[in-house]
């Protein structure tokens, strides 16, 4: 039986090998790494999101550090991970955001 894998609440990467609540594994995709606040690998922006959060839970931080993600062209962290057949806007589905919500970041973000 094959292991089970984790969605990436930020990019919505889904086969990373830990539960994102629970360990601070890096995502290969987003580069976000859990269990921090303050650390974001794949980002020469500092994460100072300047008010109280849950990282765990809280969709707003997910979303600002998305953003940031966005801000950069979407790189992959581990390039070598990439499919060969990737589908940005499938793979943002499994986050939980609706179609049109990722248009409108793709849209946003014109130069990826
Ligand atoms: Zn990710």
């Amino acid at each position: 039986m094959e292991k089970k894998k984790y969605i990436c609440p930020v990019c919505g990467y889904d086969k990373l090998e830990q539960s994102p609540a629970e360990s601070y594994e890096i995502c290969p995709c987003c580069g976000y790494e859990f269990g921090t606040c303050d650390y974001y690998c794949n980002s020469n922006y500092p994460v100072d999101v300047g008010y109280e959060f849950n990282y765990k839970e809280d969709e707003k931080f997910y979303s600002y550090v998305r953003e940031l993600w966005f801000r950069q062209g979407c790189k992959w962290y581990h390039k070598e991970k990439m499919p060969r057949n990737w589908n940005i806007k499938k793979q943002l589905l499994n986050t939980g955001l609706s179609e049109s919500e990722i248009d409108k970041l793709l849209e946003n973000y014109k130069s990826i």
